[in-house]
């Protein structure tokens, strides 16, 4: 049963026309899907109107050609023959009773028309974000007007696909905030004050209810805090004061703060509900509906932001992806089967691979359609087979829980005395606290499988695993830490003098810590190195982070935390040294070479730290593989996860996920979406 104090959280709101049913909101998310692969993006829509959210949106839908936003896989609304795609996706949620939203959006700055080639418009003349060769053209008033038409144009249509929401998106990256931002140095009367600049948004947000009709909500996203220091819109300065100009315009404010990566912070930077503080004042300026993000996982922050008054409804893309079904769960009091977002945001990186949304925690996510994957549903199991796991980091963890789920007789044994593997050794790290989840999630589910034995403290031999006499044997063994430097741009292993220690971070995780001047060799290029160079920091170490890359945790300009790395590690006296690939030790010097001109570089150093690749421990697997009968082949033992082929912890999950799935099933489904060369019909934008 539902603790009352939360049936705040499932009151109806009026979005005027149109009423949502609960007060949770998915926000408009990037998903790798867009039009590119319609079906399987209304599947992962209509899974979390499954679920229980009341408003589900799509992500940035262009208007027209001239606000073209691929390569990015996002939507269009460009004629009509782009409706049906999207109307899928309204099929998709209203099948579950909620309502469908569109992001209206025009990028101006923020892409190149890489696609269509048109000219970029904007407010200014100005390059395109990035490094893309092309520049904005200053909108004059008669591209203004043809912008609002094509605007229109584009909301007849969302409307036709059967959208109930329709939302104006003033994000960083569309044409709307780029005018009321003061950077908007125009002349005219959109231009100069806050009313001016504010004109395009309320011009749009009329054509919108002009296309939309009666039938369809007006909405808009729109950022109260640029975080740009004095030059950008502030919250306390014009933030809440736009939105003070155009109030009860719309039927529902959506609000962000920032960028993207001020957004959606990872949860090494940024807790729940970091943007609180900007929200302050806005209900004293319009009485429409408000809604705002914060990685909201927990209920009781959500009803507690509702009661005091700060939001109306609980917007969320990260944690409708991580559990699509988190309204379902809190309506029906199961509060502890919430899988909570670690704030990794692996989401996100799916969006800049341009491939389907893939999440740490809900390793179905994106998979609905494709594999027919549903995030609580399994099939049942086909046999009474028995099935040995070894090993409980994420990988096993999650191929116990979900073929416990179907029914299977599983034992799961775990050498430590502890569950989760590596997410229990690095969620220790500096910032990492909340990568526990994904280790405390799955034991609670366990520990509700009768089916499912856990034995911790177990150090299983081959001779052990062959005696159980499971039908099936799994490996999750896990990896180690590579000693040697082989990693990206080194191939073989290194030479190193015995006068300055080589660390990795297993070694550090487990508590053997350098001391002074450490040399810390970054040629993983995620997270790691900048966490463990945290950790030694703290430890009392002065560190150098050393990279080959043009950039320290290269990779994460995919999680959006690029910036806020250097910052942090800056912050923290590390010294930072990219472009340089290790060569080896001397008697008291690292040597170095430059990744581009192949200078050689040398630096004193008491100690050096190796982050760079790592190796499956598959001793286990070699052992029974040394045993089986037809020389090498394994009959009945599989691996999975790192210990199959080392990766990031969300490619465990779906690992030990994908396991449990295909378990005895002869043809597993990977269905794909093709071009379909009998359509010729022609539309024509205007
Ligand atoms: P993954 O990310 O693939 O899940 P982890 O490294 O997180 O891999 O987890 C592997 C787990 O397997 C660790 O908890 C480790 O202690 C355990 N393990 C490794 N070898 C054995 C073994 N022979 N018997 C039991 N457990 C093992
Ligand atoms: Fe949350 Fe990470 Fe899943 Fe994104 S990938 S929803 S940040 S757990």
């Amino acid at each position: 049963m539902r603790d009352p104090r939360f049936d705040i959280l499932f009151e109806p709101v009026k979005l005027g026309p149109v009423t949502a049913r609960n007060r949770f909101y998915q926000t408009p998310h990037c998903n790798g899907m867009g039009n590119l692969r319609p079906q399987a993006h209304a599947a992962m829509r209509g899974v979390k109107a499954e679920g229980g959210w009341a408003v589900i949106n799509t992500e940035h839908c262009s208007v027209h050609p001239t606000g073209d936003l691929m390569p990015e896989v996002l939507q269009m609304l460009w004629d009509d023959g782009d409706i049906p795609p999207l109307a899928r996706m309204v099929e998709a949620v209203h099948a579950h009773d909620a309502l469908a939203g569109v992001q209206l959006a025009y990028p101006a700055y923020y892409n190149g028309n890489r696609l269509t080639r048109e000219v970029p418009l904007g407010p200014m003349d100005r390059p395109v974000s990035g490094y893309h060769p092309v520049q904005v053209r200053a909108m004059d008033k008669a591209d203004i007007k043809a912008l609002l038409g094509w605007w229109k144009a584009a909301a007849v249509r969302a409307r036709k696909a059967g959208f109930d929401v329709l939302n104006v998106d003033g994000n960083f990256s569309t044409i709307a905030f780029q005018f009321i931002s003061p950077r908007n140095q125009r002349t005219d009367e959109y231009g100069g004050s806050l009313k001016n600049r504010v004109r395009l948004l309320k011009e749009l947000i009329e054509v919108t209810r002009e296309g939309g009709g009666d039938a369809c909500a007006v909405s808009v996203r729109l950022i109260i805090d640029e975080l740009f220091g004095p030059e950008g819109l502030r919250a306390a300065d014009e933030g809440i004061e736009a939105i003070g100009h155009l109030a009860e315009l719309p039927d529902l404010w959506d609000l962000v703060v920032g960028t993207w990566a001020d957004d959606s912070p990872t949860s090494r930077f940024a807790k729940e509900n970091d943007h609180e503080p900007f929200m302050v004042g806005i209900k004293s300026v319009t009485t429409k509906p408000v809604v705002g993000v914060g990685r909201f996982t927990s209920p009781d922050t959500m009803a507690g932001l509702i009661r005091r008054g700060v939001l109306d409804m609980i917007g969320a893309a990260r944690p409708s992806i991580a559990d699509p079904f988190l309204p379902k769960k809190i309506e029906e009091g199961r509060y502890e089967d919430i899988r909570e977002c670690i704030g990794c945001n692996i989401c996100v990186s799916s969006h800049f691979a341009m491939t389907n949304l893939r999440c740490t925690q809900n390793p179905t996510m994106g998979e609905e359609w494709r594999r027919g994957w549903h995030p609580e549903k399994i099939a049942a199991k086909t046999s009474d087979s028995s099935i040995l796991v070894v090993g409980a980091g994420p990988s096993g963890l999650e191929c116990a829980r979900a073929l416990g789920q179907r029914g299977y007789k599983v034992t799961l044994a775990e050498r430590e005395k502890y569950l989760g593997g590596r997410v229990t050794l690095e969620g220790k790290l500096p910032g990492l606290a909340e990568w526990q989840r994904v280790r405390d999630w799955r034991v609670t589910q366990l520990h509700k499988l009768s089916n499912v034995d856990i034995y911790m403290g177990s150090d299983l031999s081959a001779g052990d695993v062959r005696d159980f006499g499971a039908d099936h044997i799994v490996l999750a063994t896990g990896s180690r830490w590579r000693a040697d430097g082989v990693g990206r741009a080194t191939h073989r292993p290194l030479a190193f003098s015995a006068a300055i220690p080589v660390f990795t971070p297993d070694d550090i995780m487990q508590g053997n810590m350098p001391q002074g001047d450490v040399m810390l060799y970054d040629d993983d290029h995620y997270y790691m190195g900048a966490v463990i160079a945290e950790k030694l920091v703290q430890a009392g170490c002065r560190v150098t982070l050393v990279t080959p890359a043009a950039d320290v945790s290269a990779f994460t300009v995919n999680t959006l935390e690029n910036i806020r790395t250097a910052k942090r590690l800056h912050e923290l006296g590390v010294t930072m040294i990219t472009h340089r690939v290790l060569t080896g030790t001397n008697a008291h010097t690292v040597r170095l070479a430059d990744a581009r001109t192949g200078d050689v570089h040398e630096h004193r150093a008491q100690a050096v730290v190796l982050v760079t690749a790592r190796l499956p421990n598959s001793t286990l697997y070699d052992e029974l593989a040394a045993s089986a009968q037809d020389g090498g082949l394994c009959p009945g033992v599989s691996r999975i996860g790192d210990c199959e082929a080392p990766a990031a912890i969300f490619a465990a999950v779906y690992s030990g996920h994908r396991f449990a799935q295909e378990f005895e099933d002869a043809s597993p489904v990977l269905r794909r979406e093709r071009i379909d060369l009998a359509a010729r019909e022609e539309y024509r934008y205007v």
